[in-house]
């Protein structure tokens, strides 16, 4: 047996919202899914859906504070819907997508805006504004067997108290099924990933100090504050 260097890093879980932990694998998010945010950012909404990724350590829960991230000056939050994989596949089926879930959460897809506008300028990667520490806040996990597969409901984003996100899940313009359907022809999805379904409209910039307080009806909260 070869000898493995250093300490095995612990994985990565997210509270159950009624008890046990979610180990978390892989993030997947879903680019440009809510017609009026794909209209704020000035990008055409006829383009198919588009995958990125953030590492499994980017989580951050039980609301826990964000550190204000290096090299920008320009964090955005992006509340949306994720989704918990509880079942392998590849090649889903659209019919068959929603037996791949195990549950629901709240999340934040947190944004350096600045340096996904020159990474977008310059046809680059997004990790750098996408994939940085503690890039990823989300909330319990609701498991579906409890909330069922919410396809509408009041999708929201307050930062002090001010609501600047609000949208519907019915307004996304992939749906869950649909978006885990296409994104299994590309990857096998395994239980353990986590998919962030993208964002509505009325992202802005957060500061040291604010507080954000994501909700999703009839699936939970995110809360973290910009520290
Ligand atoms: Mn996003």
């Amino acid at each position: 047996m070869a000898e493995v260097l250093f300490e095995p890093v612990a994985p990565v879980t997210v509270p159950i919202a009624r008890g046990g932990l979610f180990a978390v694998r892989r993030i997947y998010c879903v680019g440009r899914n809510y017609e009026e945010h794909i209209k704020e950012l000035g990008n055409d909404v006829r383009e198919p859906p588009f995958f990125f990724a953030k590492p499994a350590d980017t989580v951050l829960v039980g609301g826990a504070a964000m550190p204000y991230p290096p090299q920008t000056a320009d964090l955005h939050h992006e509340i949306e819907l994720v989704v918990a994989i509880g079942k392998d596949g590849s090649d889903i089926p659209r019919e068959a997508a929603l037996d791949h879930v195990y549950g629901y959460a709240a999340g934040l897809d947190m944004t350096r805006r600045d340096l996904q506008a020159i990474a977008k300028k310059a046809s680059r990667p997004w990790e750098m504004a996408k994939a940085f520490d503690h890039s990823a806040p989300i909330g319990a996990i609701e498991p579906a067997s409890q909330i069922g597969h919410p396809a509408k409901g009041k999708i929201t984003l307050a930062v002090n108290g001010t609501v600047r996100q609000s949208g519907d899940l019915a307004e996304q313009i992939w749906s869950v099924p649909e978006a885990i359907s296409y994104l299994s022809q590309f990857v096998t999805l395994r239980a353990g990933d986590l998919l962030m379904t993208g964002t509505p409209a009325g992202v802005s910039a957060v500061l040291r100090g604010d507080v954000l307080e994501g909700a999703i009806e009839g699936v939970g909260t995110v809360r973290t504050q910009v520290i």
